[in-house]
């Protein structure tokens, strides 16, 4: 095959815990992420005649140059596998963008996850999943989850996966205003500043507490598939950061969580994108109509998905 066709699911963030600091400088977190049906399309093709890498996508925040995570992959592909470039020569990578940008929904990071899937079966290379997340791991947190996708606890710094149940017919409503964007590293910087001294200090201490997540609260609602129970216990440190600093994004978060048929509501990774967890898709679609029609404002993006037990996939 010349060319693939990749389906790049968005995630949510269902727990995310800030436990301390890491020497490399990023923070030890415990997380559990779920892959969800909103998702880019990337389309990866071999142009012989070339050894270049390019890069298209129509959406305007989106940059097509070294600066684009999709791009990044590519090159780490090809300085990682050098004989395998010169004999299928460059990659054109196209990406339609239905996830919003810089929205806490991973969105690079799985267009990056896409590509390395993509350039594994157009070079032949006959990768494993944890080879392809050893990669990923180079290119962001958030990469090695968006390969295998599906629901999973994250630790470290999100790259070290422990796959949990898959969450079958879990729906859920999300909000973002188009044009508000937050920095990630603004995000955990400002938590830095505000609760770097509650921060746990020792390394013994702090392996303990990421270990905690694996017998928490949300992972056993998660194996007894209680969407009540989770959307009950949904946790994100970042609001504490975001929330005061964007009341848009605050009180967005306040109106889904009084609509009839939400079980709960939490910000999405570093946001803004907030999410309501409904029980049924038809309670999901009336919760998004009602919200169009308490906030009439034509800035404001609003989507109904799904989860997913799957991350990247051939379509
Ligand atoms: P995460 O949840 O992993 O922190 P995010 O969903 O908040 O990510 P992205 O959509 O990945 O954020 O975008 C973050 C920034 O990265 C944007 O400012 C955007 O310009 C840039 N970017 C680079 N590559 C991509 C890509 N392939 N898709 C979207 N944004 C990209």
């Amino acid at each position: 095959m010349h060319s693939y066709n990749l389906i790049a699911p968005a995630k949510i963030n269902l727990y995310l815990e800030i436990i301390g600091d890491r020497p490399d400088n990023f923070h030890e977190l415990a997380m559990i992420l779920q892959s969800i049906d909103l998702a880019d399309r990337v389309e990866i093709r071999c142009s012989k005649q070339t050894q270049d890498i390019r890069l298209h996508c129509q959406h305007p925040q989106v940059p097509t140059d070294k600066s684009n995570l999709a791009y990044r992959a590519a090159e780490l592909m090809a300085t990682q596998f050098p004989d395998a470039h010169a004999k299928y020569g460059g990659v054109d990578i196209t990406i339609t963008k239905n996830i919003p940008v810089a929205a806490g929904l991973a969105g690079g990071s799985t267009n990056a996850a896409a590509v390395l899937v993509g350039i594994d079966l157009l070079w032949k290379l006959g990768l494993t999943q944890s080879e392809l997340q050893e990669l990923g791991a180079i290119l962001g947190s958030d990469v090695p989850f968006c390969i295998g996708g599906g629901t999973a606890i994250a630790t470290g710094r999100g790259e070290q996966l422990s796959p949990l149940p898959s969450l079958q017919d879990m729906y859920i409503v999300l909000a973002k205003y188009r044009h508000l964007e937050i920095s990630t590293a603004w995000a955990y910087n400002t938590y830095r500043a505000s609760y770097g001294n509650s921060y746990i200090r020792h390394q013994d201490n702090l392996v303990e507490r990421a270990l905690a997540v694996h017998s928490g609260e949300m992972v056993k609602a998660i194996v007894r598939q209680d969407i009540t129970k989770i959307a009950q216990k949904l946790h994100n440190d970042l609001e504490k950061v975001v929330l005061p600093a964007y009341p848009q994004v605050a009180e967005l978060r306040e109106i889904l969580a009084k609509q009839e048929g939400v079980l709960g509501t939490m910000m999405s990774g570093s946001g803004p994108t907030v999410f309501a967890i409904c029980d049924c898709k038809q309670r999901a679609q009336q919760v998004k109509l009602n919200i169009r029609t308490a906030i009439p404002d034509e800035d404001l993006e609003l989507f109904v998905a799904q989860s997913l037990p799957h991350g990247i996939q051939i379509s």
